[in-house]
């Protein structure tokens, strides 16, 4: 009865693992869940407090389809502020989540058949994202060495007459890796003399722990001309369920994302918003805690990685994952059509911990694990790999 196209879509691996995990939890097995990609912080006091005055003031209503003024005002001052790019309000279109706000972009710039430049490891949606508004994933596989980041040299050799937008999440999910400003710049000037646009998911933007943040638009004048920026209050704000997300980009694309939008869902909840607003007036200061609480963990656990036989990391310098390197056991899979996913199914029935499988991000020798859970449940998680890696060997 469905669509050839929604029997192209792989389900998304991480919910299929949540609900797996909430299942063995239901039947009373404690389980160390690794693999959720949610901040264990609760939404912003001002956020609440905001939201609930909304209620009581009966701001239910229909509103502005790119969202309510109030909060693409704050979101201009947030990103002239922080991330040092300087919008107008009618340039910004606030959505149900990140997620909406990429698929958005995708709806408005993407005929069919054109390409989307995705370097692998990807988040694992975007392959899917794609193919839902009738564009083709074309898959980068970049370098461990390079910490999995894109090089134009990648770029150059996947781009062709079809390529309209290329990915780029920064920090990333799954690795953790961050880009420099050197980094971006070729990468940027590369698009710019290609005409491709730059779809800088950069949600994970306020998580970033040895060097400051460089935000793609931010660059230059023509960078920000080609870039939709993609950024959302689940993890800055630790607000995953009111689902709040936007894109800021130039007046063009943002009319067209508008109009889509003004079909699909007209616009976010007006709670939701009023939440987001309220977050945002608090400012980061609530985030530079919770950065801090990350960064603690990332620097306890780095000496245990280091412990681990056999297993190797992409240096993580935002975001709150491990993309951890477990090909030196794939050979004790061979008889398994998928290594990561035989691992992790093996890591959870045998040692109640979850976490993901690489090949959700295009990588079959990794496992990806969340440190967005207390330090000890991540140490004994780490202790059980140990474990389970040693028993392997056997
Ligand atoms: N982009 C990336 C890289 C993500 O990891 C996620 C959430 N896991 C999203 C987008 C979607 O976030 P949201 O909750 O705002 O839809």
């Amino acid at each position: 009865m469905v669509s050839k196209k929604i029997k192209s879509i792989t389900p998304s691996f991480t919910i299929n693992i949540s609900a797996k995990v909430a299942k063995l939890k239901s039947e009373g097995k404690e389980i160390i869940d690794l693999s959720i990609g949610e901040p264990d912080f609760m939404t912003p006091n001002a956020g609440k407090i905001t939201a609930k005055e909304a209620i009581d003031h009966n701001k239910t209503k229909y509103d502005m389809v790119p969202g309510l003024i109030p909060l693409r005002d704050s979101i201009v001052k947030k990103l002239e502020l922080e991330n040092h790019v300087k919008y107008s309000t009618s340039e910004i279109v606030v959505s149900s989540g990140a997620k909406n706000a990429i698929t958005n972009a995708l709806t408005a710039i993407l005929d069919p058949y054109d390409e989307v430049v995705i370097p692998a490891p990807y988040w694992t949606s975007y392959p899917e994202m794609v193919k839902l508004c009738y564009g083709v994933p074309i898959i980068v596989q970049t370098d461990k060495s390079n910490d999995f980041k894109l090089t134009v040299k990648q770029l150059s050799e996947a781009i062709t007459d079809r390529t309209k937008i290329v990915l780029i999440n920064n920090p990333s999910n799954p690795t953790g890796a961050v880009y420099s400003k050197e980094e971006l710049e070729p990468l940027i000037e590369f698009c710019i003399n290609h005409n491709l646009i730059i779809l800088a998911d950069e949600i994970y933007e306020r998580i970033c722990y040895d060097h400051p943040f460089v935000s793609i638009p931010s660059i230059s004048e023509r960078a920000k001309e080609i870039t939709i920026l993609v950024n959302g209050f689940s993890k800055s704000a630790a607000m995953t369920g009111w689902r709040l997300g936007y894109t800021a980009s130039n007046i063009e694309i943002s009319k067209a994302i508008s109009t889509l939008q003004g079909h699909l869902i007209s616009h976010p909840s007006t709670i939701a918003q009023w939440a987001g607003y309220g977050a945002l007036k608090e400012g980061s200061e609530d985030m530079k805690h919770m950065v801090s609480i990350y960064k603690n963990r990332r620097d306890t656990i780095l000496p245990i990685l280091n412990q681990l036989e056999n297993v190797g990391y992409v240096n993580p310098q935002g975001a709150f994952y491990l993309f951890l390197d477990l090909s030196a056991y794939k050979k004790f899979y061979n008889n398994h059509d998928s290594f990561s996913i035989a691992f992790c199914n093996q890591l959870l029935d045998e040692h109640q911990v979850a976490v993901v499988p690489g090949i959700a991000f295009g990588n079959d020798d990794y496992i990806r694990i969340s440190y967005a859970t207390k330090i000890e449940l991540v140490i004994e998680g780490l202790h059980r790999i140990q474990e389970l890696l040693s028993f392997i060997k056997k």
